[in-house]
């Protein structure tokens, strides 16, 4: 499967190409892969060169964009120039572009008619969102070539209602067995050591991962006639990671949280320095988090961690508040202070100025606080101010995971 996407704003840096990563979403669970993707600007004749092009090397092509009204979209003409055939006018289509364009009070001029034209003999995909249809052409040699609409929602309808389904049909059986596990505090070196050590062996069976910030994605992929195979190394895998994996259905690792404690009837208030509301953000983000979630306090200024949180200010005057004492006196502080059973907190220097030898940037310290006390711990983390506090949130969150699974 080839993917064109046409759009010269797509090439200056005006909107970014999104449609590849919808497309490959859509594939991967039919087993199929983008082999090439390739972005040209609204030219009539790279279009139609490239298209050439593609249609010997690919079996499927899908290129997106440049179907609407307007001069600049090209795509028919470049498509027709390829394949060396004519464009008709589709009766149906240009009915329904005669209500459409009626119906908002706007007139069917010619250069919106032109959304009617189709490569003779293709078929028309017709667009529930937008006004441009799609097409797909069957070529000799059971090579298919598909057009697309280029705005967001009009292109994800397009894989939903015609190309998903066609793929189905025609590439059917082939849908390979994935699992994965969502993994926060260990590394990929380590998980590969661990493997090791549970006797894993891949064999035919695909092992990736896939970091960001504070988690990794760890994913394991079988051909379809693999079930057997799969569920023993799955088990295997499973027995590696143990309590460093908290969902094997790439649920949030905040949601996860959540569900861990609205099952137990029990509830998390926060108190965030370097996070800045980002943990807040994040257990908010899960629906349903007002049955365990009390609340946050940004306490970014000291004085106001001694106000709000009754971190004591000899505390902060003694260690400063990148420390482990104010890192669980902050977590005990929101406890306390937001009536909740657990508290969590983050405290750190974000960067990229504020480091100093003893508390360099990307040190964090973060910590969870229960009835019977508090326990905090840290880490230097590197990468950008954002990169750094996606950790220290994912590791706060991760800590109140640990708590409740002891
Ligand atoms: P229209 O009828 O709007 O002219 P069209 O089929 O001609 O539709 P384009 O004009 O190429 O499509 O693009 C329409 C909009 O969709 C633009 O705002 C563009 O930024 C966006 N778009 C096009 N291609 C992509 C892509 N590959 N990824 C994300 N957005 C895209």
């Amino acid at each position: 499967v080839e993917f064109i996407a046409t759009g010269s704003e797509l090439l200056i840096g005006r909107s970014l190409n999104t449609h590849v990563r919808r497309l490959a979403e859509a594939l991967v669970p039919l087993g199929l892969q983008v082999a090439r993707e390739t972005t040209l600007p609204d030219d009539r004749s790279a279009i139609a060169a490239e298209l050439r092009a593609a249609l010997v090397r690919s079996q499927v092509v899908l290129v997106s964009g440049g179907l609407g009204p307007t001069c600049d979209d090209v795509t028919r003409e470049a498509a027709a120039d390829a394949l060396g055939c004519a464009l008709v006018e589709d009766a149906a289509t240009l009915d329904r572009l005669r209500v459409r364009y009626l119906a908002s009070g706007h007139e069917l001029t010619p250069g919106r008619r032109r959304q009617a034209l189709v490569l003779e003999g293709a078929a028309v995909l017709v667009n529930r969102v937008g006004s441009a249809p799609g097409q797909r052409a069957d070529l000799e040699g059971g090579r298919v070539l598909f057009l697309l609409p280029g705005p967001p929602a009009e292109f994800q309808a397009m894989l939903e209602d015609h190309v998903t389904p066609w793929l189905r049909r025609h590439a059917g059986g082939l849908a390979p067995i994935v699992h994965v596990w969502m993994v926060c505090g260990l590394v990929e070196g380590e998980i590969i050591e661990r493997l090791k050590e549970v006797g894993f062996d891949p064999g035919p069976l695909e092992l990736a991962y896939c970091a960001s910030p504070g988690q990794l994605e760890v994913r394991l992929t079988a051909p379809p006639d693999h079930k057997a195979g799969m569920a023993r190394a799955a088990d295997l895998v499973r027995a590696a990671l143990g309590e460093h994996a908290y969902s094997e259905t790439r649920e949030d690792l905040a949601a996860v949280v959540g569900r861990m404690l609205q099952h137990r009837g029990m509830t998390v208030a926060v108190a965030e320095s370097c996070t800045g509301g980002l943990i807040g953000q994040k257990i908010t983000s899960v629906p349903g988090s007002s049955a365990w979630f009390r609340g946050g306090v940004v306490a970014y200024a000291n004085d106001l961690k001694t106000r709000l949180l009754e971190v004591p200010g000899e505390l902060l005057a003694a260690h400063g508040a990148v420390s482990e004492p104010v890192a669980r006196a902050m977590a005990e502080g929101a406890r306390r202070r937001l009536d909740a059973d657990f508290g969590i907190s983050t405290t750190g220097v974000a960067g990229p100025d504020g480091g100093t030898p003893d508390k360099p940037v990307g040190l964090v310290w973060w910590a969870v606080a229960d009835r019977e006390g508090s326990r905090a711990l840290s880490r230097r983390f590197f990468g950008d101010r954002a990169t750094i506090r996606e950790w220290a949130a994912q590791m706060a969150l991760d800590a109140l995971r640990r708590r409740l699974i002891r």
